[in-house]
């Protein structure tokens, strides 16, 4: 059996020239990633990007498997030497709203918006491909594409991680790194920290049923309305009263609903909203206290009450050797000015936090505010206005690429 020490030594790195290669791809890099950005597909099934995806890497080094439960595509490069195998991930799906940028190659597609930006997570990672199947040599091990659909509420990395994303260069991955585009950063610099970066999100539904009658006569009625109004409040007064401050949480209803019209009361209200936390323990609290509260607010004012919790996505937590792996990267490449450490989360979510359960890895933000705007003015991600700076996937292209290098040389 042949040792690692009788394998002839990997070249010396070249992180430096990393940039420069990335921004020679940019024609192309642009050219991908507006032609998914005019055919947004939603969910779990994106055949049109699959197949934009799948011509792209053809020609390249690069052993594609498709999903088979969902649209996904998984590549994988091999090195000129044997070693571990590490993840690089871009989400490939839009969200389902309308597209007001008026940018020439807005969506072509009624109700659908790559607003999320993962039409640039796509070009970007089959950026890096390209770019690392030209170092190949480089690499002791093998490196693993995770295209995968259904990001905004589907699971789709559940699906990939079920069908053997984890395995797919033969081995279990040992590290994996995922960028996500923000227009609210300038263009360039890579945002991340470890521990929570983004929040779980578990959201709820209450129905509030009660007794129809006149709205003239409630004493004849169980009317749900004041019953649902003193929940809403119910739950704010909970967080802030059972929840740790050091462990944050929020509980949002953004949906409130009941009755038809100025003299009836209804017999039922409905209430829906967002439980997003932190920690698991946090999450696991509030999964039980939001429904009990809203049982025995009801209760106390005659009402039944139908309480559900929809299970979504974990916290998403980083480990603190990539992290500060993926900001020393960015310094040497990007340039120290485009490596910051974010203070706090963000209580966003992202179904990354799958795969960041099982393998340690990393979560950051690249900056792509568009030129002449202030990042904190720009239209944010999920906005039917949001523009993102091409310039910036160039960036990223380099940084997956940084990231696998770096992790496959050690
Ligand atoms: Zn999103
Ligand atoms: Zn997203």
């Amino acid at each position: 059996m042949t040792g690692p020490t009788d394998l002839p030594s990997l070249p010396d790195a070249r992180f430096a020239g990393l940039l420069d290669e990335a921004k020679a791809l940019q024609a192309s890099t642009v050219a991908l990633r507006r032609t998914i950005h005019r055919r947004p597909e939603l969910g779990l099934q994106l055949p049109e990007t699959q197949q934009a995806v799948l011509d792209a890497l053809d020609g390249l080094p690069i052993e594609t498997t498709l999903g088979t439960t969902t649209t996904s595509v998984t590549g994988v490069l091999r090195g000129s030497q044997p070693g571990p195998a590490v993840l690089l991930r871009a989400d490939m799906d839009a969200l389902p709203m309308p597209e007001d940028t008026g940018l020439e190659f807005a969506s072509e597609v009624p109700n659908a918006m790559h607003a999320c930006g993962h039409d640039t997570h796509v070009a970007m990672l089959v950026g890096a491909a390209r770019l690392l199947s030209e170092h190949v040599d480089e690499l002791a091990g093998s490196v693993v594409f995770m295209f995968q659909p259904g990001e905004e509420g589907h699971h789709g990395a559940r699906h990939m991680i079920h069908e053997g994303v984890l395995d797919a260069g033969g081995t279990r991955v040992a590290n994996a790194f995922a960028i996500h585009t923000f227009a609210n950063l300038p263009t360039g610099v890579i945002a991340t920290r470890s521990g929570p970066v983004l929040a779980s999100a578990d959201s709820f539904s209450v129905r509030v049923v009660g007794k129809g009658g006149h709205g003239s006569m409630p004493h004849s009625a169980v009317d749900p309305i004041p019953a649902a109004a003193e929940i809403v409040t119910a739950l704010q007064t909970r967080v802030t009263r059972s929840v740790d401050v050091f462990d944050p949480a929020v509980v949002t209803v953004t949906r409130i609903a009941g009755g038809t019209t100025d003299n009836v009361i209804p017999e039922t209200a409905e209430l829906e909203g967002t439980i997003r936390t932190l920690s698991e323990r946090t999450r696991a609290h509030l999964r039980t206290e939001v429904p009990r509260v809203a049982e025995q607010i009801g209760e106390a004012h005659g009402c039944r009450v139908l309480a559900d919790v929809v299970p979504g996505f974990p916290v998403t937590a980083a480990d603190e050797t990539e992290t500060q792996r993926v900001l020393d990267l960015a310094a040497e490449v990007l340039g120290a000015e485009r490596s910051q450490r974010m203070a706090n989360p963000i209580m966003g979510a992202e179904d990354f936090s799958y795969v960041l359960q099982r393998v340690p890895g990393a979560f950051a933000f690249l900056g792509a505010c568009p030129p002449g705007v202030d990042p904190a003015e720009a239209a944010p991600n999920h906005s039917n206005r949001v523009v993102y700076d091409e310039d910036a996937l160039a960036y990223g292209v380099a940084m997956y690429a940084a990231y696998a290098l770096d992790s496959l040389r050690r």
